[in-house]
């Protein structure tokens, strides 16, 4: 599910914001996200923290199985 045609640079509404670009999660062409750049100096970085599975302990999941209660 991409859909990254017609999206529209949110500060100039003239530009097109590449494909690759808009993944990175910018919202503005190449030309104003530069000017951003160069005005804010710190950078929002899309981070994934959530990537890491909650089952850190494998006596948590044996617990699981014993219970034998929450399998779907
Ligand atoms: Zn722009």
């Amino acid at each position: 599910m991409t859909h990254y045609h017609n999206l529209i640079c949110t500060t100039c509404y003239n530009e097109r914001i590449p494909p690759a670009r808009r993944k990175l999660g910018y919202m503005t062409c190449l030309s104003c996200g530069e000017k951003e750049a160069s005005k804010v100096r710190h950078t929002i970085a899309p981070m994934h923290k959530s990537n890491y599975m909650l089952f850190t302990d494998l006596n948590d999941l044996k617990g699981i199985n014993n219970k034998g209660g929450l399998h779907r």
